[in-house]
């Protein structure tokens, strides 16, 4: 059993936890069974949704800790190598060191060490393996089917430092738009209808949602970018279908709901919008006790000042702040997640491990009042 932070991250990132390996996902929740078996005084719960295994590990059997710790064990697809730590300097580089298996090691080695206390706080750890592929059967799954509730959850997958908490996170909505018309020799057209040019015609439309606002320096505004384009079959045909793939990121202000049903009438009649994935932004109150609580716990622990910020990306907490649930976002210092170039600042590791605890305590001593 590794006692040891980093090590334990070394562990968690050796594990191929891509979505295309389901035997990966399974052997690293079992791993996580294995590592807090022993300790009589946790409850430990398995979830299954779909092939994607989830668990569960509380102070209490119930549904309703005070205190939720969110993370996922799945990390995006990498080149062999990177699932092998490299140490080059004061940072280490690995799929999974930022985003976020060492975030996941952390919370671990957090409930080890509250289960060895007298008095416990009333508080889980949820580990998940799909927040990579839109979280539906983990953090989705254990919220709104199984019932999980909280009064706060740490989420520590996003921001970039301790000291650097996520106050709001875009929304997501990813659309596939398809367009059908009709064959014809590419030089009868008039014969035909033109499936890409329905399709680009859409795409235009949908566009005026989305004025770019190069000023806006933060890019706190609602984007739009195409990913994929496919249609016709060879260059004298009119082409009869047509499809692309949009990724939509939106701010607080806006519903996802609301906002699917514009690009929907933006579409037309003729192109069909399907929604592939979509969740809410992500707001947690700046004024919040809870977040005064955790700017105590970075100040007395590291004695730096906590910035608020927003963050472009999304995360599993999404669910939760639907609900209305506060959550704390922030992670020891590291970066470049997703790319081959993914890092953390070792020596941040024990640092981010003192505020959580710092901050776990002062939650709990609130609780009992
Ligand atoms: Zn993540």
């Amino acid at each position: 059993m590794n006692e040891n932070i980093i090590e334990l991250t070394y562990d968690l990132v050796r594990m191929h936890t891509t979505a295309d390996r389901p035997d990966e996902l399974q052997r690293a929740i079992q791993y996580v069974n294995d590592y807090f078996k022993p300790i009589d005084s946790l409850v430990i719960k398995r979830y299954e949704s779909r092939h994607k295994p989830s668990i569960v590990i509380s102070t209490q059997d119930t549904l309703t800790p005070d205190i939720l710790l969110v993370g996922h064990l799945d990390v995006v697809p990498a080149t062999e190598e990177l699932f092998e730590p490299r140490v080059a300097g004061t940072r280490v580089y690995g799929r999974g060191v930022c985003d976020m298996k060492s975030e996941c090691a952390v919370m671990m080695r957090i409930m080890r060490e509250i289960a060895a206390l007298e008095e416990k706080p009333n508080i889980a750890l949820m580990l998940t393996t799909d927040e990579e592929v839109g979280g539906f059967d983990g953090v989705n799954y254990l919220i709104n089917e199984i019932g999980y509730r909280c009064k706060i959850a740490l989420v520590p997958d996003g921001g970039t430092a301790p000291d650097d908490l996520v106050i709001t996170n875009k929304g997501i909505l990813t659309l596939r738009l398809n367009a059908t018309g009709r064959r014809a020799h590419g030089s009868r057209p008039w014969l035909g209808e033109n499936a890409i040019d329905s399709l680009i015609a859409a795409y235009a439309r949908i566009r005026e949602l989305f004025p770019n606002t190069p000023t806006a320096e933060d890019h706190w505004y609602h984007t739009c970018n195409i990913g994929t384009i496919q249609g016709g079959e060879t260059f004298n045909q009119v082409p009869d279908f047509a499809t692309c793939d949009l990724d939509i990121r939106f701010t607080e202000q806006t519903n996802v709901d609301d906002l699917f049903a514009a690009v929907k009438e933006k579409a037309g009649p003729d192109v069909e919008v399907i929604n592939r994935i979509s969740g809410s932004p992500i707001f947690t109150d700046p004024n919040h006790p809870y977040v005064k609580m955790y700017e105590e716990a970075v100040e007395k622990t590291l004695e730096l000042k906590t910035e608020h910020n927003q963050h472009c990306g999304s995360n599993d907490g999404r669910f939760l702040s639907e609900l209305g649930i506060p959550l704390i976002i922030s992670r020891p210092v590291s970066g470049d997640q997703h790319s081959p170039h993914e890092w953390l600042e070792i020596e941040s590791l024990p640092k981010f491990h003192r505020v959580y605890w710092q901050f776990i305590q002062a939650l709990h001593e609130s609780f009992k009042n």
